[in-house]
């Protein structure tokens, strides 16, 4: 399979977004790409029991180890991302957790910033310890305190930017420079917010670049997926590992979803900026409103950050009221009309999700003294997730109205 949009250097993103591991079937001239349900492959010859290097249909041997479908979105993936190659999982949790476990060993030490995705935080702070690997969390935005939090074990630093849900944005340029240079091996980006349309975390040094594609990239709201991103050498021994082995492959259904949507990634964060940044600022003057954080505001605390790392502002963003916000709450799933009150992000209709305070600390953060602190900084008593789709601004700021 030829990588198109990759090899050229010259194609730009919208180009690449649809052709990147796009080619038209040799056998039936098909255009679109093909949807290839096969759990085994049938070699034109006969191989080893691994028949990897089989190369009539790029070495495809059995649906565990890779399969065409999923082949393809991963040449799209790694185009995007400017990245040497990526591997696709069953969900973003399954994407974080084989890099995590592809990569530590009993003994090493993970370091990961202290708000991040909830999933994640729970498998690092409570499954890890039972394998032998320490974990400890830091506040990212704050470098001497990172400097000061890696130990000599520390084999991976954990970071998501933006983050969910705070919306904390940190330097990973700053960070991995730091990192590389106190001897942890390994750098990781949960992407997931900013897709590869805003930052690209690997040309700013990370090792490894984690997305949910259930989010922004597959964008639909339809399938679920992750994947990892990084050099090939690396990603050789996770596909072994992590794939083969731990199995938490990607179907070849949701792959074809998920390239479909990719191809429009482009032009769909164009639009969940423009549309996030008319409610942003309708919400900042609102006066039910008591603040909002969204990276595309100057009242975002790491706005500079934001300016110098994202090219898009993407559709992310939290807010809080004045009122009560369970009572706000209430309110929405009784009389919101486009937003839909659920969970998820990154889908082209908007979401919205109230985040309490004592809940997630209670089920997931755990913070104690300054960190605690830290995050009712961010989060008061609790805050509004909302995730800004591709519709109209201005319809989603009226549908918003009627429950403030
Ligand atoms: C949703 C999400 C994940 C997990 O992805 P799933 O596809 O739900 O497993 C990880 N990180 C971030 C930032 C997310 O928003």
């Amino acid at each position: 399979m030829t990588l198109r949009g990759k090899n050229s250097g010259t194609q730009k993103e919208q180009t690449i977004a649809v052709h990147a591991g796009e080619f038209v079937d040799p056998v039936t001239r098909a255009s679109s790409p093909n949807l290839v349900m096969s759990a085994t492959f049938a070699p034109t010859d006969v191989t080893g029991f691994s028949a990897r290097d089989e190369k009539d249909y790029g070495g495809f041997v059995y649906g565990r180890v890779s399969s065409p479908t999923v082949r393809q979105l991963e040449q799209k993936l790694a185009a995007l991302e400017e990245a040497e190659g990526a591997l696709c999982f069953g969900s973003g949790v399954a994407a974080s957790h084989a890099v995590i476990a592809g990569r530590l060993s009993k003994g090493d030490h993970l370091l990961a910033q202290d708000t991040n995705y909830v999933g994640v935080a729970e498998l690092t702070r409570d499954t890890l310890p039972r394998f032998g690997i320490g974990t400890s969390f830091v506040d990212v935005t704050d470098l001497a305190a990172v400097a000061a939090a890696i130990r000599p074990n520390t084999r991976m630093l954990w970071l998501e930017t933006p983050a969910n849900p705070t919306m904390q944005i940190c330097d990973i340029r700053a960070l991995a420079e730091l990192a590389h240079a106190k001897g942890v091996r390994d750098v990781v980006v949960d992407s997931t917010y900013a897709t590869p349309i805003a930052t690209k975390p690997l040309n700013l040094g990370a090792d490894f670049v984690v997305h949910s594609l259930t989010k922004y990239i597959g964008g639909h709201g339809d399938a679920m997926g992750g994947c990892v991103l990084g050099r090939k050498v690396d990603l050789a021994a996770l596909n072994l590992e992590a794939t083969v082995h731990f199995g938490g492959i990607l179907s070849p259904f949701n792959a074809w979803l998920i390239m479909r949507g990719a191809a429009t990634l482009p032009i769909r964060m164009k639009a969940h900026q423009e549309s996030a940044m008319i409610i942003a600022r309708y919400l900042e003057q609102h006066p039910a409103v008591s603040r909002v954080f969204y990276p595309g505001l100057a009242s975002h605390p790491q706005h500079e950050i934001a300016k110098a790392q994202m090219k898009n502002f993407s559709g992310m963003m939290t807010f809080q009221t004045h009122e009560n916000g369970l009572v706000v709450a209430r309110r929405m799933v009784e009389r919101l009309e486009l937003v839909h009150y659920a969970v998820s992000l990154g889908h082209i209709r908007s979401l919205i999700y109230w985040i309490g305070t004592d809940d997630i600390e209670k089920s997931t953060f755990h913070h104690e003294g300054e960190a605690a602190k830290r995050y009712r900084g961010y989060a008061g008593d609790g805050l509004f997730r909302l995730s800004v789709g591709i519709e109209e601004g201005e319809d989603l700021c009226a549908d918003l109205a009627n429950c403030l």
